[in-house]
């Protein structure tokens, strides 16, 4: 059995960090990857452990030196998978990364062997509720993320899988599945 790299992508909201910290706590061999970005912490966040929160100069650095395995901007800020940390910790376990889909694709790139798996929501509808309900940002922001939505969702095609969110016990363990399967192949 071989270890695999997984990229969880989808849209903002539709619950990639949910699903990414339940499979983490279920599965021993998995390792989250923790990307780096110039972002603010949001309330509850930690840095190390949600993302490791560096400046715009250090990121720039990192970019320098080949020290990512990907990166990308959103929202006026930068966010990058760091190579040495995945490449580190591939050696001994699974490792999943939860990237948006520019970055997933950047990642099978370079890594081919990288799976990609699409975390759809059941509906627009539902996406938007759950955003308004995490009550984190402003309306205007809301409304960035959800015009980003039609965007990742139509490069769904180009993933491996694509997982619906309508119910997180179920999302979770087709996603098990695929990794066994994957592992196996
Ligand atoms: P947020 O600010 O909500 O945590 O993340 C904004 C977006 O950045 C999300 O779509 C998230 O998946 C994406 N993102 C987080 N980490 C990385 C990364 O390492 N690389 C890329 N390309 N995107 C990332």
């Amino acid at each position: 059995m071989r270890n695999v790299l997984i990229v969880l992508s989808g849209p903002s909201g539709v619950g990639k960090g949910t699903i990414a910290n339940k499979l983490i706590e279920r599965n021993s061999n998995l390792a989250l990857s923790v990307s780096c970005t110039t972002r603010n912490p949001r309330e509850g966040e930690i840095d190390g452990k949600h993302y490791f929160f560096i400046s715009k100069e250090d990121f720039k650095d990192k970019v320098k030196n080949d020290g990512f395995l990907e990166y990308s901007e959103h929202f006026e800020n930068f966010y990058g998978t760091p190579r040495e940390f995945v490449e580190t910790k591939l050696q001994s376990k699974d490792v999943l990364l939860e990237i948006d889909v520019n970055g997933g694709l950047n990642v099978k790139a370079n890594y081919p062997k990288a799976i990609l798996i699409m975390i759809a929501p059941p509906s627009e509808e539902e996406l938007y509720a759950r955003l308004i309900g995490r009550a984190t940002e402003s309306e205007e922001k809301i409304k960035l993320r959800m015009s980003r939505l039609n965007f990742e969702l139509s490069q769904s095609d180009k993933y491996d899988y694509t997982v619906v969110n309508d119910d997180l016990q179920k999302a979770i363990e087709q996603i098990e599945e695929i990794i066994k399967y994957e592992k196996n192949k």
